[in-house]
């Protein structure tokens, strides 16, 4: 065991120890240190002399084990935000990600009624839905897993945001939604190729494939969403996919094809493709 450490000392060793593995090394290391001290980042810098007592010393070398064995930040700490939003998150499900607040913003800016019914496909942790209903409370937000640690999840984040008015359920896709029409569906389904050797990389040996990876070149639920999808939505409702940053030309295809309208894909920050929408107007 190393000899007690200042704040200073122990931020300094952690990132000379990260930065092998990590390239966000110094960042990481402030991030598992305001963990252990229940601290924010201003009070590293301003107490930079202190002593860090054994069991803080104890708690953050295990964590920098196991970040040094690759763990995700936001598994150690048992959160992420998203959207200015706290969630709590595990292992059980994805770890919410910024380019995932494209959609979110798509959403919000779409022309829906004050009271839009919104659906909200293999929610996770449930960042969508409830960024969603924090934004709009009028709007009346269904959010599905079929995971069940993934419902619970969710459905704990959602009493830690206080947005009760959100209904989440297990469901299959849609497989116990019968009868309900939605102005629009969103979904961050799993689109990673099987053989993606990017799996092999980072956060994502952490997180459940069936959260990452689906067959058919990636393309299988994104498809079948899109597909039943239009037994789901209000005429003029509006359909909204997160997919891969090479995946927009053959979904915008298959929208088409399946007789979607107004078929445009958004970028994300990083100006890759990243979200689909589609509106489907029923001409009956
Ligand atoms: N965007 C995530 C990644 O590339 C994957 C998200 C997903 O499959 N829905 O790591």
């Amino acid at each position: 065991m190393q000899a007690i450490e200042t704040i200073q000392q122990a931020l300094r060793r952690a990132c000379l120890l990260l930065s092998d593995s990590s390239d966000s090394a110094a960042l990481d290391s402030e991030i598992l240190l305001q963990f252990v001290l229940a601290k924010n980042r201003t009070y590293l810098f301003t107490w930079g002399d202190k002593s860090l007592t054994s069991s803080e010393a104890l708690k953050f070398q295990q964590l920098l084990e196991l970040r040094l064995q690759g763990h995700p930040i936001a598994h150690l700490i048992g959160e992420r935000e998203f959207f200015s939003l706290p969630f709590k998150v595990n292992a059980t499900t994805l770890i919410p990600r910024p380019d995932t607040e494209v959609l979110v913003e798509t959403a919000l800016a779409l022309a829906l009624p004050a009271n839009a019914k919104v659906l909200d496909l293999g929610t996770g942790t449930g960042a969508i839905a409830l960024s969603l209903a924090h934004e709009q409370p009028q709007w009346q937000v269904s959010a599905v897993d079929k995971v069940a640690a993934a419902v619970a999840l969710a459905r704990e984040n959602q009493q830690m945001l206080g947005l009760n008015q959100v209904v989440i359920c297990q469901s299959d896709w849609f497989s116990a939604i019968s009868g309900q029409h939605f102005d629009l569906i969103v979904s961050n389904p799993p689109y990673i190729d099987e053989e993606d050797h990017h799996l092999n990389q980072g956060d994502v040996r952490f997180e459940p494939l069936s959260a990452l990876t689906a067959p058919d070149n990636g393309y299988r639920d994104l498809f079948h969403i899109a597909d039943l999808s239009r037994q789901y939505l209000l005429n003029d409702g509006y359909l909204l996919m997160e997919h891969g940053f090479e995946q927009g030309a053959i979904l915008r295809q298959q929208l088409k094809d399946l007789g979607y309208q107004a078929v445009r894909t958004i970028k994300d920050y990083g100006d890759n493709e990243r979200c689909t929408l589609a509106q489907w107007v029923n001409c009956d």
